[in-house]
């Protein structure tokens, strides 16, 4: 609505009609003011205009109030000739003002900025120079009072009426504390009767020098409305000026008109100059506070994100500074009063409470920057896993000692590391099991064929690299078939295990044995030369002679021990150890034979 209302107020029609009526208004006041206008609001009207409205409407804007201002100045009384001059100068100063503020000008106006009010006050002073100028070369006739009341009533013009204009059509984006309720209301019209009252006695008596009365009742309005409240407190201040003295004159003082008009304009620059610095800084304020407001949402809403919090101790206070992620770290409501500080250690899983009692205390104390990982006990019994880190905090102002650190939630990280250790445990478990499968004889649970055939392969190469000797002691069980139809094939089984395990405790370590085929096992020896291998021969085959029977039946086999040949060939020692073993067969069992 406000918009719209704007649109209305500044099309090209509004700005002439406007235009018109603050300059016959104008000219109406300084009538009794022997023709000495306070101020030419005409010159603000157009100020604002040229920053107000878009860029390809301003022609039609200027064109009316150029039309309004020839108007004006006829009806006020001037000759045709000189109502021209006056209306080429005013459209001198809206053509300055434009150059100078446009998009693609020199500067940019702002009423909050200390660039933009200087942008603006210089625009100012050069639009109202070069209208002086011109009003100046047209009425040749014209003394020294006149070219100087111009400037001064133009100048005035501007800086009275361009800013309250500006603002109000601006107020909407800038503005952010419009009348909201019925305190605003009843403040707004409280500091406008306060301003009012001040300068009407300020200016409408001469018994009591007061004149410092209007500044102060601005103050109030631009502690409250800004740069907004400066502005409507010197533009009303310089309308009940202007008829408070108009109603009270000629004074007791004995200073001429004139000289009042120009204490009036004085007065009314220094209120402009008092306050508009001071609006501004107001302004920046509030835009800073509410630029900082962002930032700590934005940090914490950063925060609970991320699951980093951080809270800071003051110095001598009774409870920590926590902030929204470290009331979700804790598990507990945002809003709810952080704990006292000798409580906080509850918060702690009762097995690292010491622990954090001291790294803390020792970081008060040293004054070295702590960091450790903990855990919390929630309320719900759960456990959340925590890293801080902080240091000491000297207070600037005694030196007491506080505290500002981190807290981070790396419960979910330490979780996902444990299933990921227990996961890597699982499959290396798994891995080992599927090896020990793949290389184990189920039955007896020795090595297999292939695996044993593999620690063959292997002894071979070392003793080929260092140049030593190597054995194998092939054996098979006799009569092993008669076994099996005497007690069956789980009999034969459990004869199996036996030899199996007899002969493996006959080994040194590094020997290998592995069951090979149905009852045929072969064992490796490292190492073994030509006797160290007949002496194990010797014996495993009297340990399962002595020690394997099943039922009243002794378990006895036949071995071929052959030893490595220079050739080195796997193959060939096997089928020298097997020929033998059929030799031991041949020459009536429960014996070894060495291969040739
Ligand atoms: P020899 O003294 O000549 O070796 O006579 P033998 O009866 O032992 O003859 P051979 O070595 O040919 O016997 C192999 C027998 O071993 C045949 C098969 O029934 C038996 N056998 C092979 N594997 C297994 C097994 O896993 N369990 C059982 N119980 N018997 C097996
Ligand atoms: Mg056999
Ligand atoms: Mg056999």
């Amino acid at each position: 609505m406000g918009s719209r209302i704007g649109q209305f107020a500044l099309g090209p029609l509004g700005t002439g009609i406007a235009y018109l009526v603050l300059a016959l208004g104008a000219i109406a006041l300084s009538a009794g003011v022997g023709n000495v206008a306070i101020a030419w609001p005409p010159s603000g009207l157009m100020l604002a205009v040229v920053l107000l409205v878009p860029r390809g409407k301003l022609p039609w804007h200027v064109a009316s109030a150029t039309a309004a201002s020839f108007v004006a100045n006829l009806i006020a009384g001037s000759a045709p000739a000189a109502a021209l001059g006056y209306t080429i100068a005013n459209l001198t100063e809206m053509a300055v003002a434009a150059a100078l503020l446009r998009r693609g000008g020199v500067c940019r106006v702002s009423f909050v900025a200390p660039q933009g009010l200087f942008c603006f006050a210089m625009a100012s002073l050069l639009a109202a120079a070069s209208s002086t100028l011109v009003a100046a070369l047209v009425s040749p006739g014209a003394g020294m009072a006149f070219i100087e009341s111009w400037f001064v009533t133009v100048l005035l013009g501007m800086f009275l009426f361009a800013p309250p204009i500006v603002v109000l059509a601006e107020l909407p984006a800038t503005q952010r504390r419009p009348l909201r309720d019925r305190t605003d209301v009843a403040a707004a019209a409280g500091s406008l009767l306060l301003v009012t009252l001040s300068a009407a006695l300020a200016f409408g008596q001469d018994r009591y020098p007061v004149q410092f009365l209007p500044m102060m009742a601005m103050m109030f309005a631009v502690l409250r409305w800004g740069v907004a409240g400066a502005v409507l407190s010197v533009g009303t201040t310089a309308i009940i000026g202007t008829i408070a003295m108009l109603g009270h004159l000629p004074r007791a003082d004995g200073l001429s008109l004139l000289a009042h008009v120009r204490l009036l304009q004085l007065h009314l620059v220094a209120m402009l100059a008092a306050a508009l610095p001071m609006a501004m800084l107001l302004a920046t304020r509030t835009n800073l506070r509410r630029a900082l407001a962002e930032r700590v949402r934005l940090l914490d809403q950063s925060e609970l994100l991320s699951g980093v919090g951080h809270w800071r101790v003051e110095p001598g206070a009774e409870r920590p500074y926590w902030s929204p992620a470290v009331f979700a770290i804790h598990g507990l409501p945002p809003g709810t009063p952080p704990p006292l500080l000798s409580e906080a250690i509850d918060f702690y899983h009762p097995d690292d409470r010491e622990r954090v009692s001291a790294l803390v205390g020792e970081a008060i104390e040293t004054g070295v920057p702590f960091r450790f990982e903990s855990r919390l006990l929630l309320r719900d019994g759960s456990i959340r896993h925590v890293v801080s880190q902080g240091e000491r905090d000297f207070s600037s102002v005694d030196g007491a000692i506080g505290l500002f650190g981190l807290i981070q939630d790396v419960t979910e990280q330490i979780e996902a590391r444990r299933l990921l250790d227990e996961a890597r445990r699982t499959a290396e478990r798994a891995a080992e099991e599927a090896r020990h499968l793949a290389e184990t004889d189920m039955l007896t649970c020795i090595a297999n064929r292939r695996s044993v055939i593999a620690s063959l392969d292997r002894a071979i190469d070392t003793a080929a690299r260092d140049d030593g000797c190597l054995a194998i002691a092939l054996f098979d069980l006799d009569h092993f078939k008669s076994i099996n139809d005497g007690f069956g094939h789980a009999g034969g089984d459990a004869v199996l295990r036996d030899v199996a395990r007899v002969a493996a405790g006959c080994l040194r370590h590094g020997d290998s044995i592995g069951r090979i085929g149905g009852e045929e096992f072969l064992i490796v020896l490292a190492g073994a030369d030509r006797a160290s291998a007949e002496r194990v021969a010797e014996r495993v085959r009297l340990a399962i002679e002595q020690r394997v029977s099943i039922g009243l039946r002794r378990v006895t086999i036949s071995a071929g021990v052959a030893t490595m040949g220079d050739d080195r060939d796997r193959d060939a020692l096997l089928e020298r150890a097997d020929r033998a073993l059929y030799a031991a067969k041949a020459g009536g069992r429960n014996r070894w034979c060495m291969a040739a």
